[in-house]
């Protein structure tokens, strides 16, 4: 009997670990390749229009020249969050610059059919009780989340002072002044006091180096920039009525194809879907929210509650409840229940791994018996199962997606861990077979493991002439994930260092928003025109955080992907790639301490 066959029975066995640990290890060998993240091709001169804008016009205007106390690169959640903290405030001049035409960051460019948030609304929507918006469901759509960045940007008055379609060239320290020089593609060339930055992890699209690329004569679009004048639609739901006659190859099955292939599948002639690993794909449930028990919950304070109630039962606590209940708490839950039957002393670091592998194997086994459940083509239910760890990659979770597959004209077409072979003129070749189509469409990600200043677009000059990249040649330096030392006035607005809570991203940079307009209100109240992180306290740090188990998601063992740098050993600089060693909420309630004690610990104003 094979592994397949007994999870299609009603009682799974007992699981057999070893062998789940040897079938997981031969999936990852298989796809495991010499040349890692150069895999992927740069999007840029031949290929540059895939970066192309297709939702907004570019306008003209004049280059600004002026001075502002804070500027901002960014205008996706970290700006809007750092941006609103400051007005609040009272600082009325913070420039957001942004290459988008809109704010909204990651919700300007995904909006794909499907897209909507993978964390619960309440707690991923930041500014909720700021700005009165109740979320429309438990997983809002990406038009919403679209919506609710441009009221953040319209609340706390950012408009004016937006600078849209613009891309920083140069930031660069001057000492002198106690200001930044930003210089931008656009021709402006003003000065700020601060600077933040909040240019996300996943922001530059980019395109896989399949052979043939190039030749395709067809149409063809990155998911980032979904072409509606080709398909027909809206992000908001009409039905893609242009796909009807079309052969449609898409290419990549992570989060984001897990999340527009039903409505691909819908809409097009013949679907195909070209999958090299398949993701997990869990339970979504998602549902309106009802008014009026939000009337009843949302009384003051009820964001801060939800988050922090939604940290303690992900990462490291022990709450009673749990609010949001999806997921990502179940994996926690399950865990914490292992290690809680232990008696105190057994307890160990080791017991700990061992309970994480347990309910993670349980865990994924329930994955994958479901799709057995649900797609009724035995062969596809078979290529759809995820043989790794679920943190291995990114954790999807869908009601439809598993369902599309029962689709007439929708096609799983696996690769064996290979890849698509090659591009040709008419069509997708996979182990010596042409598939037609008419349109590609590419979901094959972001950038994550390429060198910073190539994702940014810029480097940072800092005090005597010390470039940011060589300042962090050996590994990210810093305090809480915000400062650098070197650079004074400048704010990193982003996870790593800080909290590092990767379930919900959005916290991490809602707390850092909060942090920074207490120190730019505590610089501007006393007269001081600098804020730097001293050497000493910026090592203690970086020293704390290497006394952590490292990172528990995407280790060496995982299936290759931008979790684990594509499976290659990642280099002495990824250890630094690390949260606070006791977890997110330790972090949250260290910094929250750090804050509120008014000392500002490791910190120079000057
Ligand atoms: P991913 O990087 O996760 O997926 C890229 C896909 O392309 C993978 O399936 C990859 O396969 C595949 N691929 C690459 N090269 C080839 C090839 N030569 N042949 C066939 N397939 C290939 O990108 P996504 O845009 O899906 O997601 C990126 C991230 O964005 C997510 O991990 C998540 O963090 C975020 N996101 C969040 C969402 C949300 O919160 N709602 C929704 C969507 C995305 P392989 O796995 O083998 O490398």
């Amino acid at each position: 009997m094979t592994m397949t066959d007994q999870s299609r029975d009603a009682k799974p066995a007992a699981i057999d670990k070893e062998r789940l640990r040897q079938k997981y290890l031969a999936e990852r060998n298989k796809r495991l390749r010499p040349d890692g993240n150069d895999q992927y091709l740069q999007i840029k001169g031949q290929l540059a229009h895939y970066l192309d804008d297709p939702y907004t016009p570019r306008t003209e205007r004049a280059p600004k020249t002026d001075h502002v106390t804070f500027a901002f690169i960014g205008g996706g959640f970290a700006g809007l969050a750092t941006a609103a903290r400051l007005t609040e405030i009272g600082v009325k001049d913070v420039r957001i610059v942004e290459k988008g035409g809109d704010f909204g960051g990651t919700w300007y460019w995904n909006r794909y059919p499907g897209a909507q948030c993978d964390t619960a609304s309440m707690v991923y929507m930041p500014l909720l009780e700021e700005t009165g918006h109740m979320p429309s469901e438990k997983y809002a759509h990406a038009p919403e989340i679209l919506a609710h960045c441009q009221r953040i940007g319209k609340h706390f008055g950012l408009y004016d002072n937006a600078l849209f379609h613009t891309e920083v060239v140069s930031l660069d320290w001057d000492e002198g002044q106690s200001r930044w020089r930003i210089r931008t593609n656009r021709g402006d060339a003003f000065t700020a006091q601060y600077v933040g930055i909040g240019t996300g992890p996943l922001h530059v699209p980019k395109l896989p180096g399949i052979a043939g690329i190039e030749n395709f004569a067809g149409h063809s679009f990155h998911t980032s920039r979904w072409d509606y004048d080709y398909t027909g639609g809206s992000p908001q739901g009409a039905p893609m009525d242009r796909l009807a006659d079309k052969r449609v190859g898409i290419i990549g099955t992570g989060a984001t194809s897990v999340q527009c292939v039903p409505h691909l599948a819908r809409a097009c002639k013949e679907l195909y879907v070209f999958q090299r690993t398949p993701s997990s794909v869990d339970v979504r449930g998602n549902a309106p929210i009802d008014p009026n028990w939000f009337a009843g919950i949302a009384t003051p304070g009820w964001q801060q509650r939800w988050l922090e109630n939604f940290t303690a039962n992900q990462a490291g606590g022990s709450a009673e409840e749990d609010l949001v209940q999806d997921g990502w708490t179940d994996l926690s839950k399950r865990i914490r229940a292992k290690i809680m039957v232990l008696p105190h002393e057994q307890r160990t670091v080791e017991n700990m791994r061992a309970a994480f592998e347990d309910s993670d194997f349980e865990k994924m086994e329930e994955i994958r018996n479901r799709i057995d459940t649900i797609v009724r083509d035995r062969e596809t239910a078979r290529n759809l199962k995820a043989w790794y760890g679920q943190l291995c990659k990114r954790p999807c979770f869908h009601d439809s997606y598993l369902q599309a597959f029962n689709t007439p004209g929708t096609h799983l077409v696996d690769t064996d861990g290979k890849g698509v072979e090659r591009i040709a003129e008419k069509g997708i070749v996979v182990a010596g077979r042409e598939y037609e189509l008419d349109c590609i469409i590419y979901a094959s990600g972001f950038e994550v493991g390429t060198e910073y200043r190539r994702r940014a677009g810029f480097d940072l000059t800092g005090r005597d002439g010390v470039k940011l990249s060589d300042y962090w040649g050996e590994g990210m330096r810093t305090k809480h994930g915000i400062h650098v030392h070197g650079f004074p006035n400048v704010f990193f607005v982003q996870p790593t260092q800080g909290a590092n809570l990767i379930s919900n991203v959005p916290h991490n940079l809602t707390e850092a928003a909060r942090t920074i307009a207490l120190m730019v209100g505590h610089a501007r109240d006393n007269g001081f025109t600098q804020i730097e992180v001293s050497k000493e306290a910026e090592s203690r740090w970086v020293e704390l955080l290497l006394t952590g188990v490292g990172r528990m998601i995407g280790g060496p063992d995982c299936t290759p992907g931008y979790y684990n740098n594509e499976g290659r050993e990642p280099g002495p600089a990824a250890k630094l790639n690390v949260g606070h060693p006791a977890g997110a909420l330790a972090y949250f309630k260290y910094i929250e301490g750090w804050r509120s004690s008014g000392q500002f610990e490791g910190v120079q104003f000057r």
